[in-house]
């Protein structure tokens, strides 16, 4: 396994990799703070490509103002570790300047999806997302792409960038990784204290709520987040911020569900951390742990 730092290096052995190799290569983006929900990724990156790259990049561009950017866990170290595990081949972790060189003005706004949810919540933040992933993307040239259903929101996002902008890489998204408790692996579960760690299962449960109604027949989308804004409530600690219930697929507003696949979205806070989550409720047979229209 060999680490990574500049662009033009990690561009010139994957050339190689791929045209005197003749090698499949299969990217996998992180912010590092590794977690089983980036190693489920990586596992399936090794079994459909020839070559991993996972990238370890705490990216300012999607961070806000006021928001956790310098504090974001970082331990190149122990990441670097994991993944030897895993027979990963190669870990980019640019410095900022490397994906941000002086004088970088070009960005990226996949329309429409950025806006809701967590855009609404965080302005900017899928800007910053697009445009990390354009470079990345041009920089690893990677036959597949592998996202969590955890950050569903983003999996449409890059969905729409690679189809938009033409880029040849294959998307899969993977199921969210969740703790024996439910609560769903986050990097930023570092920040929670034991009791908030407890608290912050209120999320799933929610979300397990909302899928026990649907289940029972509830089709009003108002009744699905009733259901979750119901069970975040019984703990004052959690503050829900959002919870919206979509088109899986749009983000359109949905009134009533149908046929279509419906995501349910929240972010909530427990203390000073801030955590999202999201179930898909869809009628069929059709997978509704990830997403389902490519
Ligand atoms: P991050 O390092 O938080 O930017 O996440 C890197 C990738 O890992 C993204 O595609 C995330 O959706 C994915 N990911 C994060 N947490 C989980 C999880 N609990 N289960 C599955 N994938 C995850």
């Amino acid at each position: 396994m060999e680490i990574i730092n500049r662009r033009q290096r990690m561009s010139s052995v994957l050339r190689r990799v791929r045209r005197e190799e003749e090698r499949t290569v299969g990217l996998v983006p992180t912010m590092g703070a590794l977690h089983e929900g980036h190693l489920s990724l990586v596992r399936e990156a090794r079994q459909r490509c020839d070559a991993v790259v996972v990238s370890i990049f705490v990216n300012p561009a999607q961070f806000g103002a006021n928001e956790d950017f310098a504090r974001y866990p970082r331990d190149l170290t122990r990441d670097t570790a994991m993944l030897t595990d895993y027979n990963v081949d190669y870990i980019f972790a640019p410095p900022v300047e490397e994906i941000y060189p002086k004088s970088f003005s070009t960005y990226i706004t996949v329309e429409g999806l950025s806006e809701p949810l967590e855009g609404t919540a965080r302005p900017g933040h899928f800007r910053g997302v697009a445009t990390v992933l354009a470079v990345l993307f041009n920089v690893v040239r990677p036959d597949t792409v592998f996202f969590g259903q955890k950050d569903a929101q983003q999996t449409l996002v890059v969905k729409r960038l690679v189809r938009d902008l033409a880029f040849e890489t294959e998307v899969v998204v993977l199921p969210t990784v969740r703790e024996p408790s439910g609560l769903a692996l986050s990097s930023r579960n570092a920040y929670l204290s034991d009791t908030e760690r407890q608290q912050a299962t209120a999320l799933y449960r929610a979300l397990q709520a909302a899928k026990a109604v649907y289940k029972n027949g509830a089709r009003s989308a108002r009744r699905i987040a009733e259901a979750v804004s119901g069970e975040i409530s019984l703990d004052p600690e959690v503050r829900l911020e959002y919870v919206s219930v979509t088109d899986a697929n749009t983000l359109e507003h949905l009134d009533k569900l149908d046929d279509r696949p419906a995501l349910v979205a929240i972010a909530a806070r427990v203390g000073r951390t801030r955590l999202i989550d999201n179930v898909v409720l869809c009628p069929s047979k059709l997978n509704s742990r990830t997403m389902i229209e490519p």
